[in-house]
């Protein structure tokens, strides 16, 4: 039997990630760090936790290895499995033997002890039925957690900037938009816009899509397929353009 090995020099983050933190995450996550203490990120989909991970992998120069969960994931999904390649058996390491192995950070997108280097972060949504949901307090009660949400107004129109390079006006006005879509968290949409579907929206203004446009293909479209909802985010898109 052979062990697939990996190369971590492929995993370590060379340049900065562009993250701007929210409130104190960076110190508690430094610190839940060197005290070997497992990580839960709490928080709406598209709101900065994977770029966060990536800051703080970058951060503290520890390679970092992701894996996606999903409803139907097993423990060998993350541990790993034996494949027969070429009449050999060979062993695979999922995303979870690898971070061990290799003293990474091992961060599990929407789910779900090793040597001193390795850190484990989950990540989930609470408005969503998930794996992580559901989580027993003897596990939940490992983590430090910490909560995460949209960024304020005006932080949220910097990041939109700094990703894409659309000017403050219009950053404003997709900021305001997506505040108008997260209003109608509970009554017809079952999530607002996030600062991701605002980037998306942003880099296709950018490249010239009119507002409008662009706020229907990224964002209304993303958040519903129910035609009178949809209808309702674009005359909103259309109140702010
Ligand atoms: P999540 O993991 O919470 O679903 P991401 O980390 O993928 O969300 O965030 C989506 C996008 O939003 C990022 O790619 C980035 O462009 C932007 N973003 C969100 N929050 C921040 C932040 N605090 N600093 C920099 N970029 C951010």
């Amino acid at each position: 039997m052979t062990v697939q090995a990996i190369k971590p020099e492929e995993y370590f983050i060379e340049n900065e990630p562009y993250y701007e933190p929210i409130g104190d995450e960076l110190s508690v996550f430094e610190a839940a760090y060197k005290n070997q203490l497992p990580i839960l990120l709490k928080g709406p989909t598209g709101c900065g936790k994977t770029r966060f991970m990536e800051h703080m992998a970058w951060r503290l120069k520890r390679p970092l290895i992701t894996g996606s969960c999903h409803d139907d994931l097993t423990a060998s999904d993350l541990v790993g499995r034996y494949l027969i390649t070429g009449g050999e058996t060979v062993w695979v390491d999922g995303p979870l033997a690898r971070a061990v192995r290799n003293g990474a950070i091992c961060y599990l997108d929407e789910i779900v002890e090793a040597g001193p280097e390795f850190c484990m972060a989950i990540s989930y949504n609470p408005g969503y039925q998930s794996v992580l949901k559901d989580l027993k307090q003897s596990t939940r009660q490992r983590f430090v957690a910490l909560e995460f949400d949209y960024p304020s107004a005006a932080l949220e129109a910097k990041i939109v900037m700094n990703e894409t390079g659309i000017d403050a006006a219009q950053a404003e006005q997709l900021v305001k938009f997506a505040h108008m879509t997260r209003n109608l968290k509970g009554s017809g949409l079952e999530e607002g816009a996030s600062t991701r579907l605002l980037v998306h929206a942003a880099k296709l203004m950018t490249d010239g899509v009119s507002p409008v446009v662009a706020c229907r293909t990224c964002i209304a479209e993303a958040l519903t397929d129910d035609a009178e909802m949809l209808v309702a985010v674009h005359e909103l898109s259309a109140s702010v353009f």
